[in-house]
């Protein structure tokens, strides 16, 4: 009897220590929040997922979707695409891209399954254990979980709340050593909705410039600006810093699960060679991005109208001003105002709460006794903020920080 049991036990397989270590930043703080004490009385609101699709509002574009029925039925893009992208695909991003004083063409153009993906290949042709990449801070969590799993460093440069979130340059520069490889920058950003201006972009061009350093440039929120604010890739804006830009269809097209990005190489004097080549051999590990949505890509660019993306627009920065307004009155908290993006990033003062210590206090409460979720700033390296998603629609954002600002006035100090 002892000996058959022992015949059926199989040892236990161990995991590698790189997949042990990736973790999402996210995950973690969210698995820490206890969703069974939430208030059953009220429907629950979630300004956390930075997914706007969520709640049905933001509807992809009839173009878009017809571009893909289209391929579809015509079972003319069924098969492997070259693991880089199909070649119309590539001239399509190219094509969006390019500017008189950086033309691009196909060769310059990989596409990939989402920014997320395009993200880890930047990191990975970079990137190896004992090298660093510069990467701001509060900043999007995936940069450091790719950098764990390389066993490369993500170090982290700060942004200020007081300037717009603009990066603290002298605090990058102090932070370049021997072993840094790359700087990233993320404009417009998640989750503080910062969008750089020009003469931001030259300076942080002029700091690679004189490190030697290329620069990542995730831009997948490229063009969902304010009026008032200009979106300028910065590759754009130097003939001698060379720079992976990184974006893809789910934002600005309002599709993330179609899962299509792309890296855009901007070499300069062939400075990107070498990294091209590993871009292309790496770009062979996953054969590369969806082949339905690769065929659509060119009619999804020229179909989509610009007058669908201004409506898409005009309703985000009406949801984004909305949300700043009502949030600048609440007692407590101090909203930043987002010059573009989804985001909008509330700093909370925890000495004007009784029983507020933390932006993990502050979300677990909430959600609690008034079923609105919003994300603690933890996640993205901003102790005491938290970050909303302002897609929702206007008659749910209310209702959000209806309960929001009773839950404020309900646990902040009287001053007697
Ligand atoms: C959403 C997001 C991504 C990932 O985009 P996918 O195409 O869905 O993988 C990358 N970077 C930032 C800053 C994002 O907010």
């Amino acid at each position: 009897m002892e000996n058959e049991k022992k015949k059926d036990t199989f040892p236990r397989i161990q995991a590698s220590a790189s997949s042990l270590r990736t973790s999402n930043p996210i995950r973690e703080v969210v698995d820490r929040i206890d969703t069974s004490q939430m208030n059953k009385n009220k429907p629950m609101i979630p300004l956390s997922i930075g997914d706007p699709t969520v709640f049905g509002n933001l509807n992809a574009c009839e173009e878009a979707i017809q571009a893909v029925v289209e391929v579809t039925k015509s079972c003319q893009a069924n098969g492997y695409p070259k693991a880089v992208g199909m070649v119309e695909a590539r001239s399509a991003v190219a094509q969006e891209f390019s500017t008189c004083h950086c033309p691009l063409t196909a060769a310059d153009v990989i596409l990939t399954s989402g920014c997320s993906h395009a993200l880890q290949l930047c990191l990975e042709v970079l990137l190896e254990p004992g090298k660093n990449v510069l990467i701001p801070n509060p900043g999007f969590p995936l940069y450091k979980t790719i950098c764990d799993y390389i066993g490369a460093e993500a170090r982290s440069y700060a942004l200020l709340p007081e300037k717009e979130w603009q990066i603290d340059l002298e605090h990058l520069r102090s932070l370049i050593d021997s072993s840094t490889k790359a700087i990233l920058i993320n404009n417009p950003s998640n989750p503080c909705g910062a969008v750089y201006p020009e003469s931001h972009l030259k300076e942080i061009l002029e700091i690679a410039q004189v490190a030697k350093l290329p620069i990542i440039a995730d831009e997948i929120y490229h063009q969902i600006v304010f009026p008032g604010n200009e979106s300028i890739p910065i590759a754009s804006l130097s003939q001698v810093v060379p720079v992976l830009s990184v974006g893809g269809l789910a934002k600005r097209f309002l599709v993330p699960g179609w899962r299509l990005g792309w890296i855009i190489i901007h070499d300069r004097h062939n400075a990107l060679a070498q990294v091209r080549e590993g871009l292309e051999r790496l770009s062979t590990l996953i054969m590369g991005a969806n082949s339905l949505v690769q065929a659509a890509l060119p009619n999804i660019m020229k179909n989509v109208s610009n007058s669908w993306h201004l409506s898409v627009l005009r309703s985000l920065h009406m949801q984004a001003n909305y949300s700043y307004e009502r949030l600048s009155h609440m007692i407590g908290l101090e909203p930043v105002m987002p010059q573009g993006s989804m985001y909008i990033m509330v700093g909370i003062q925890v000495t004007k709460f009784v029983d507020i210590e933390s932006d993990i206090d502050f979300s677990q409460k909430l959600l609690n006794e008034e079923s609105v979720f919003v994300l603690p700033g933890q996640c993205f390296g901003a102790k005491n903020y938290f970050r909303i998603v302002f897609c929702a629609p206007m008659d749910k954002l209310a209702e959000a920080y209806n309960r929001m600002s009773e839950f404020c006035t309900r646990h902040v100090r009287t001053v007697q």
